[in-house]
């Protein structure tokens, strides 16, 4: 969650930093703060409680805050409240106030994570005479490098090394020694962290949009590794001290694709940007007719090899797991289990050798999904990762990735991540089946091209926008909305719910359709909101005798079902329609028409809909 960003050049630090905060926004923050450094004097700290731009006007967008070395960040409290004494920067010795002002201290630092251990390092810390000003456990790890800093004759790799072997958890660490100008520091375990240079100056962040504007190479340093950050130059450490070399990285992402390009919101450009992904996710393996997943690392021979599928995820990635267990089993007959990677693991699975694990994750840092790969990769069974971030830990870990073309992925509700995961697992699903010979040739032509058809269908829907818009704007005031389905529709209802609670903070569930009867049905009132979603031919009767029950007992019905089925409106209160597909791919249209009612009815109620409250846009704690 939240973001760090580091610079170390020419150019005044504190606007460059603040500039790159407002790209890690979406990560979701409740307070920020920079350490500036001005040659050799000592750093200088501001903080602030609540958004970036009180950081920036307490600052005067930087002009305020001199020097060409600085450490910024925006905290997503995990130990102590959200306040200005406990927001980053920390400094190893103590503090005056809430915490801005000169630093006196040996070490500033900043820290994305959690610290494990901090109450046993904070005892051990306070019996060396050390005292705490902030509630964080952040403020342990800056002052036990302090420790080991001033143990050992002031070096600091060692200090460094010695505190990653001592704290427990996860971090992304920036550090600035005072005995060190012209230095940044950072560590790194298990939290995201990207270096970039260009130009003779460095950049430090979490994740690609912050630096994108000022570089396209960047090194992804490992798990257990800190680096000597100098301008236009980084040097990389392993635990023992010893230097290693990191190769860079080239991103391909375009920097206008991190902006809104003209859009009022992030979520709507990413709504808008999805035939392109999905389009270019489909293009990256479909060649000539065919599908080649050769890039991917699985040969036809290894997928005929497959016994099961567990797919492993969290939000809506797991959403995307639930829709293709559907088309998978179907396709390929080949068994597939669904899981939530925050239950997967902490439970003892049984895993079969032959068996393939599939994490998902946009971010490729989710840290539940993360820790799920690497227990399937401890039971020694072949992991395959879908990611969009190209490098992330999931990535790097995984045996086998195939990369979604989604670009930069900034609201925190996912959209085109969502859609460009779909469109990578049916390509599997459909490679899977002709691998395993579950149909024959001409039904893979077939496959395939109703996959081409996908990006052209979603633009039409989006052509359509208007109605939705209007329904929204009726509907902004609902308390609770139920979405039902069975099959991949009951797949979509789960993500068009998600959609609609997250921006929107109306009450919504999403049911299979014949599970309602069974105790929710209670629930519907007179007026209450319940979307059917109606894709599936054979199942199309059923749901919809589900939607009747609710209307008997008061609920107002919007269908959402494919052109054609047009006797839907004799039933419903308000229907809208998507194009027609083979029914295995309906989920990558029906879920578009969902997240534009979640959108509007979030922007009818006047909401933050890129960040919304309380959440952040990848999960990196557990
Ligand atoms: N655990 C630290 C804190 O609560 C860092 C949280 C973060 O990643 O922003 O301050």
């Amino acid at each position: 969650m939240c973001g760090i960003v580091g610079f170390a050049g020419h150019h005044q630090a504190a606007p460059i930093l603040l500039d790159g905060l407002s790209k890690l926004e979406y990560r979701g923050y409740d307070s920020a703060g920079l350490a500036v450094r001005d040659g050799e004097n000592p750093a200088e700290v501001v903080k602030a409680v609540g958004r970036l731009k009180n950081l920036a006007e307490k600052t005067d967008e930087g002009k305020a805050l001199p020097g060409c070395f600085g450490i910024g960040h925006t905290r997503w409290a995990t130990h102590g409240e959200p306040s200005r004494t406990n927001a980053h920067p920390h400094v190893s010795g103590n503090c005056t106030g809430s915490g801005s002002g000169k630093v006196e201290s040996e070490v500033v630092g900043v820290h994305n994570g959690i610290i494990e251990n901090y109450k046993e390092l904070k005892e051990k810390l306070e019996r060396h005479g050390y005292v705490f000003y902030s509630e964080t456990d952040t403020e342990v790890v800056v002052k036990l490098v302090d420790y080991y800093y001033k143990k050992y004759i002031h070096t600091p790799i060692d200090a460094i090394a010695k505190t990653m072997v001592r704290v427990r958890g996860s971090y992304a660490l920036e550090l600035m020694f005072n005995d060190h100008p012209g230095e940044i520091w950072v560590a790194r375990k298990d939290s995201p962290m990207i270096i970039g240079t260009a130009d003779n100056e460095t950049y430090v962040a979490s994740d690609v949009p912050a630096i994108l504007k000022y570089t396209r190479s960047v090194y992804y340093i490992d798990n257990l590794q800190c680096a000597k950050i100098t301008p236009g130059e980084v040097h990389f450490y392993d635990l023992n001290g010893d230097e290693v070399t990191l190769e860079p990285t080239e991103i391909k992402w375009d920097a206008e694709a991190a902006e809104k390009g003209g859009y009022e919101h992030f979520m709507i450009k990413e709504i808008y940007d999805q035939p392109k992904a999905v389009g270019d996710t489909l293009t990256s393996v479909i060649h000539d007719g065919k599908i080649d997943l050769s890039e991917v690392g699985l040969s036809d021979d290894e997928l005929k090899e497959i016994s099961s599928v567990t797919m492993v995820a969290c939000g809506s990635a797991w959403h995307v797991g639930m829709a293709l267990q559907y088309v998978i089993e179907d396709l390929t007959r080949v068994p597939v289990r669904v899981e939530l990677a925050s239950e997967f693991r902490y439970r003892n699975p049984i895993l079969d050798p032959k068996q393939l694990v599939i994490v998902i994750s946009q971010s490729g840092e989710t840290a539940d999904t993360l820790e799920a790969l690497r227990l399937a990769k401890k039971h020694g069974i072949k992991t395959l990762a879908v990611v969009n971030v190209v490098g992330s830990s999931i990535a790097r870990e995984a045996d086998n990735v195939f990369y979604t073309l989604a670009g930069p992925e900034i609201a925190v509700a996912t959209t085109k991540a969502y859609s460009a995961q779909l469109a990578a697992l049916y390509t599997f699903a459909v490679q899977l089946g002709f691998a395993k010979g579950t149909f024959a040739q001409s039904d893979y032509e077939r496959y395939i091209s109703e996959l081409n058809t996908i990006p052209a269908k979603i633009s039409k829907i989006l052509e359509d926008k208007e109605r939705l818009q209007w329904f929204a704007s009726k509907f902004a005031h609902k308390h609770d909305v139920f979405f039902i389905g069975r099959g991949i529709d009951y797949a979509v209802s789960l993500e068009g719910s998600l959609k609609m609670k997250e921006i929107s903070y109306i009450h919504s569930e999403a049911y299979a359709a014949g599970e309602l009867k069974h105790g929710t049905i209670s629930l519907i009132e007179d007026g209450t909101l319940v979307i059917g979603v109606l894709t599936q031919n054979e199942l199309y009767e059923k749901t919809v005798s589900n939607m009747v029950e609710c209307k008997s007992r008061g609920a107002y019905l919007c269908g959402l079902a494919t052109y054609g089925k047009y006797e839907v409106e004799d039933h419903c209160n308000f229907v809208t329609y998507v194009p027609t597909i083979d029914t295995h791919f309906a989920a990558s249209l029906a879920v578009v028409p969902l997240q534009l009612l979640g959108y509007y009815i979030a922007v009818a109620r006047g909401l933050d809909v890129d960040k919304p409250r309380n959440l952040a846009k990848s999960v990196t704690v557990e």
